[in-house]
């Protein structure tokens, strides 16, 4: 048996507990990423399924 931690990593644009208000998809495409103030990120996001755009706030580590 060969584990490997695969799982642990999260691709960089799925976002946990985001889910598209229009179909309930939770994948999304990120379209830009903006540094804002207070160590913020403000991350623009597409549906994958549908195309429905929104906005997510993030904290910056570090
Ligand atoms: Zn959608």
């Amino acid at each position: 048996m060969n584990l490997v931690n695969n799982h642990l990593r999260q691709p960089d644009d799925e976002h946990r507990g985001l889910e598209c208000r229009a179909c309930g998809c939770k994948h999304f495409r990120v379209i830009y990423t903006r540094a804002y103030r207070e160590g913020r990120l403000v991350r623009r996001r597409e549906c994958r399924h549908c195309g429905k755009r929104m906005t997510t706030w993030e904290r910056a580590i570090g």
